[in-house]
């Protein structure tokens, strides 16, 4: 269930029709995948974070939950999800935040470039890129309030299946960031069935 390819540390955007399904593929395993949707007719409408989560009343979203954007209509449902452990609280790895995390190691341009770059073509601006939804990423939370970015659960052909609620453009990545993927960065696969 694999039509193409990302290549590590890189992104694309596309269309994704209401109705049709994305299933994105760890194809190795432990790899994350940043996640964003936007109203193909209107791209000021976008996923969000904060919505999806006061409506869905946990931070753990699997099989059943649904995506919602800033205006509180469904973007999309998840249909299928092999893994059980993704993350909706953290913003794309970008820049800034290899200099903060990673003050040793090359700077790279991370999540939040690659999206602004796939997703310019479409009319968004890197202002309009919210938090993703971050895709086989680990962040457990502690009792005590404190997060921290563990190697995702994700084994090799690992996957969760999203159905559009409206046209979207979705811009998806294999994340650059070392911390999120174990320290070691590989490809996302991804294809798109009509249901
Ligand atoms: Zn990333």
């Amino acid at each position: 269930m694999i039509d193409a390819v990302i290549p590590p540390r890189s992104g694309t955007a596309f269309r994704l029709e209401k109705g049709q399904v994305l299933t994105v593929t760890d194809v190795e395993g432990v790899q994350v995948a940043d996640l964003l949707a936007y109203n193909a007719d209107d791209v000021r409408e976008v996923v969000s974070s904060g919505r999806t989560l006061d409506y869905a009343e946990t931070i753990q979203l699997t099989t059943g939950h649904v995506l919602y954007s800033n205006r509180s209509n469904r973007m999309l449902t998840i249909v299928e999800d092999t893994v059980g452990r993704h993350d909706f609280l953290l913003t794309p790895c970008s820049e800034a935040t290899f200099r903060h995390f990673y003050p040793d190691q090359p700077v790279h341009r991370g999540c939040f470039g690659n999206l602004a770059e796939a997703l310019a073509p479409f009319d968004v601006e890197p202002d309009m890129i919210p938090c993703a939804f971050n895709i086989f990423m680990n962040v457990p939370v502690a009792a005590d309030g404190r997060i921290c970015v563990e190697p995702p659960l994700s084994k090799a052909g690992d996957r969760i299946r999203l159905r559009a609620e409206m046209n979207l453009v979705i811009g998806l990545t294999a994340c650059s960031a070392y911390a999120s993927n174990g320290g070691r960065f590989k490809p996302i696969g991804y294809a798109i069935n009509d249901s």
